[in-house]
């Protein structure tokens, strides 16, 4: 998503709309009013209230409360009609024009805002902040007063509803140092409202957009300097989340650091750790972000954490995006590899997943760790099932206790805590009995000890077995828990009695056995009677003790004194209870943010438990092998699989061919050219070796027999343009970028896959670019790399070049027809069987036909010119890398017939010379 589209309010034209055509009702679209002073006088009061308000969150649409409802008046009023497919209507009229208006139910302002927000809307929610029985008292023509309470954003929103539960919702704010005249160091700040994480880390300008890839945000607040500068408009647009700019002031790093202190509560920040000036201006501006989204409310963060730059594996947007990591290229969570793998039980473990996956390690150590850990819960399968399972029942804690931190926490968040602890602690108990437990699993199982038990049975006391979704509504404290409540409801209860036995006296009295006591909330308690037995009621005796109200169609409503007396009491019964019921609430919700940090470490030891406990199921259920991770410069992998078609062509029951790769090195990495048909399985086989890093350095087990990778730095993955459609950017240009990026960046200890690079040109282009492009690999980058191509030239480089050798996808041929083996096995492929598949495909078979035809004429000139001696010919050795000379020209071949062609002057001679001439040339033929 542009960053344009995603923060204005008016997203432009909707899919459904013809380029250049408005839609119906769109020529009325005014932008919401200013107010000046002039005509501040004729606009009515409540008019004048909705515009200044509107006009200090201009960025957002306005969700006005009246009543029951948020009203969206004018442009945003036809923005959201259009969004959510509701009615647009008017109301009253602005300088002369009808007012557009749309208005979505207070109780299902949650479906909306969840549509509005997915379309990259922002939401500013003002609420009545005084009873409207206040505003009436001021004066018979006094507006309630209102206020936002809040602006709901992409990346700041905590209801359980608008949230993924798989995936963090982290907004970032990035804030920049100047290091140089040319230089910028980036410090990026990420936090999850919805968990309270809060992380920094730093990076040069080349590693931001991966940085940004790999933390993969909702929104991303900015500075305005940084939003307008030239330099950085590509990055922002190539986004998918939407950024926001923020005003320069208050972004400095002394009042971010001021900020970061009070939000704390800490005299010094050294207690967090050393952090640069550009990340403490990035956590002030995310802390600014906080304040300016949640208003009054401040939610419960960690302190900030230091992710230290290197300790994750790179991987670029680009290479992310290739991978399908952890999205397909058409941007489904399905069909990726996160989704292939996760097998996750709770919301928790599987964010922290996707967490794992998008930042693989690269430190040996705690890669280790991590395996150390899985590979016990692979082992004791018994204990991996009673920690699954348990986890099963457990909810979502983190994002439980961060609404209650925000206010915003219900009686179910409540629950949803004391469940989460007494799953934590049965899973502690479990853990604690395993023998020689890990480190990792160890330190999970004592974060989940260092909560106090008293907090779950204390809430298993308090609360009830059904609960409302809203605290307001009441009737979540069990019964018998608190005497004074207790008998505030009994009153309720006897009051109901009460009137049972009113009914059946006022029916008495007055013959009416119709006679029944109703409540409705505008005129309260009332009798009513069918209309024949009202008009008794309206006369003597009975006209004493009923006072006429209302009369309906065939009935009669009438209050009595008694009744009113009792409603009094049933309400100041019922107020007292909810009060009681509040206040519990609160005290409850108190005792558990005090306990903030250690829920916070419990919900994140059983995320590591559940990922741990997951990444063993699949590698026992899937025969995955743990990976040997260290320091040197091997790649050897047997038997490996791509996880993600495996389990695709499992489903269709067609079997995995798993194959071998070798690039190990001593002090520079191995490249492997792999040639082969198309559809024989050279992108699956380069992308499963470059998964299977992402893998291993997650601390995951990984689908191979055997695997042994020394730690990669960084990963590069790029496809040919022709490939490249689903980004939208099938340019030959994108795919030089990309590929120079590669070239600049890889370093001896980086993967490198390229996958039919220079294909997006002219075949000279495309070869040349290719061949270079290896060359650079082999002697500049020296990195381990994998090369598949079309080009069969590029297979005499082997000879040349000693660190660089040929793999093939094996085929062959059966009846005439290509049967591919997917085997990867060394050598050249001969040819690229692209008739054959091209008949596969369906091309006509008079297609066909002439084809091979020109086939078979092109090969027979090839052969008379061989490649090969093109390639000898040519000076491609000549020149030493990082030396280019210019080509040198190649002289013209010499002989008889050239030189007898050249001394003839057509325009000098008769026609017989002419014809002797002829038969002359021919005879030196
Ligand atoms: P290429 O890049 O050579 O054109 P692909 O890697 O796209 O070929 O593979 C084409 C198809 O072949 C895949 O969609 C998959 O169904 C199948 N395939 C690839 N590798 C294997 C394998 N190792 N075992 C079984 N089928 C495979």
């Amino acid at each position: 998503m542009s960053s344009q589209a995603a923060y204005k309010t008016d997203p432009g034209p909707q899919p459904d709309e013809a380029e250049g055509s408005l839609p119906a009702g769109r020529e009325a679209a005014r932008p919401s009013p200013r107010l000046d002073p002039a005509e501040a006088a004729r606009v009515t009061p409540m008019m004048a209230q909705y515009i200044e308000i509107k006009a200090a969150n201009p960025d957002c649409l306005l969700f006005y409360r009246m009543g029951d409802f948020y009203e969206l008046f004018f442009e945003d009023a036809e923005i959201a009609s259009r969004a959510l497919g509701i009615v647009l209507t008017k109301r009253g009229k602005h300088q002369g024009v009808d007012i557009p208006m749309c208005g979505v139910p207070v109780e299902r302002a949650d479906d909306y805002l969840q549509r509005l927000i997915g379309l990259g809307h922002r939401v500013a929610v003002c609420e009545q902040t005084e009873d409207p029985a206040e505003a009436k008292k001021r004066g018979s023509k006094s507006v309630v007063r209102r206020d936002v309470v809040r602006l709901v954003t992409p990346g700041t929103i905590t209801e359980d509803r608008l949230l993924d539960p798989a995936r963090a919702n982290l907004f970032l704010a990035v804030a920049r140092r100047r290091v140089s005249e040319t230089e910028w160091r980036y410090g990026l700040a990420a936090v999850d409202i919805s968990t309270g994480r809060f992380t920094l880390s730093e990076t040069d300008a080349p590693g931001l957009s991966a940085e940004i890839a790999r933390l993969d945000p909702r929104e991303i607040v900015v500075p305005d300097t940084m939003h307008d500068d030239p330099a950085l408009q590509a990055l922002w647009a190539d986004l998918r989340a939407a950024v926001t700019p923020l005003p320069r002031e208050g972004l400095d790093p002394a009042s971010a650091e001021r900020r970061l202190k009070a939000y704390f509560g800490v005299a010094t920040l050294e207690a967090f750790g050393a952090f640069d000036r550009a990340e403490i201006a990035a956590a002030g501006s995310a802390l600014l972000y906080v304040e300016k989204t949640q208003l009054d409310s401040r939610p419960v963060l960690q302190p900030p954490a230091r992710e230290g730059a290197g300790a994750t594996l790179a991987i670029d947007a680009a290479t992310r995006a290739n991978l399908e990591l952890t999205r397909t290229l058409g941007g489904e969570r399905a069909g990726s590899l996160l989704a292939t793998i996760d097998c996750t039980v709770t919301p928790g473990g599987a964010r922290l997943l996707a967490e794992r996956l998008a930042g693989p390690l690269t430190d040996v150590a705690a890669i280790r760790r991590r395996q150390d850990a899985v590979a016990a819960l692979v082992e004791a399968g018994d204990l991996r099932e009673r920690v699954r399972a348990i986890l099963r029942q457990t909810p979502d804690l983190a994002r439980a206790l961060s609404r209650l931190g925000l206010g915003r926490g219900g009686p179910r968040d409540l629950a949803c805590l004391r469940d989460g602890l007494f799953a934590a602690r049965d899973c502690a108990l479990t853990l604690t009995l395993a023998p020689d437990l890990p480190d990792e699993l160890t330190a999970a199982a004592g974060a989940l000890r260092a909560v106090d038990t008293g907090l779950a049975a204390s809430l298993e006391e308090a609360l009830a077995e059904d609960l409302p979704l809203l605290k307001r509504d009441g009737g979540f404290i069990r019964v018998g828990f608190h005497p004074e409540l207790d008998e505030a409801r009994e009153l309720q209860q006897d009051s109901r009695r009460y009137i049972a036995g009113l009914q059946s006296r006022y029916a008495a009295e007055t013959g009416c056995r119709a006679l029944r006591i109703k409540h409705n909330h505008i005129i309260g308690y009332y009798v009513e009677v069918p209309q024949a037995a009202g008009e008794d009621l309206l006369k003597p005796p009975h006209k004493d003790t009923f006072v006429h109200r209302q009369t309906m169609a065939g009935a009669m409503r009438f209050s009595t004194v008694e009744l009113g007396a009792l409603e009094a009491k049933i309400a100041s019964a019922a107020d007292r209870a909810l009060r009681i019921e509040l206040g519990l609430f609160d005290d409850m919700a108190e005792r558990l943010l005090r306990a903030s940090a250690e829920l916070a470490a419990s919900a994140e030891a059983l995320a590591v438990i559940d990922v741990t406990a997951a990444l063993a199921d699949l590698a026992a259920r899937l025969d995955w092998t743990r990976p040997k991770v260290d320091t040197s410069l091997a790649f050897h992998l047997v038997g490996a699989r791509h996880p993600v078609v495996k389990a695709a062509l499992k489903a269709s029951g067609t079997a995995f061919i798993a194959n071998d790769c070798d690039l190990t090195g001593s002090d520079s990495g191995h490249i492997l050219l792999v040639t082969g048909p198309n559809m024989g399985g050279k992108s699956t086989y380069l992308r499963q070796n470059a998964l299977l890093v992402v893998l291993a350095q997650m601390g995951a087990y990984v689908p191979a027999r055997e695997a042994h990778i020394g730690v990669v730095d960084r990963l590069f993955s790029r496809v040919g343009a022709a490939d490249d459609l689903a980004r939208g950017r099938s340019t030959f240009m994108v795919e030089m970028v990309e590929t120079a990026a590669i070239l600049n960046q890889a370093t001896p200890r980086s993967l490198v896959i390229l996958d039919e690079i220079g294909r997006g040109t002219s075949t000279f282009d495309g070869l040349s670019i290719a061949w270079a492009a290896i060359e650079h690999l082999h002697d500049v980058n020296r990195g381990r790399a994998l090369f598949a191509t079309h080009f069969h030239e590029l297979t005499v480089l082997a000879e040349r070049l000693p660190r660089l050798s040929n793999a093939t996808l094996k085929v062959t041929e059966w009846n005439g027809e290509v049967v591919f083996l997917h085997e990867v096995v060394p050598g050249a492929a001969d040819r690229s069987y692209g008739l054959q598949v091209a008949r596969l495909a369906g091309l006509p078979s008079a297609v066909i036909e002439r084809a091979r035809t020109i086939l078979s004429e092109l090969e027979r000139s090839d052969r008379e010119r061989p490649k090969r001696a093109l390639v000898e010919d040519l000076p491609l050795f000549a020149a030493p890398m990082r030396q280019p000379e210019p080509p040198k020209a190649v002289p013209p071949t010499r002989d008889a017939l050239r030189d007898a062609l050249d001394a003839l002057n057509p325009d000098d001679l008769t026609p017989r010379e002419a014809l002797e001439a002829l038969y002359a040339l021919k005879a030196k033929r």
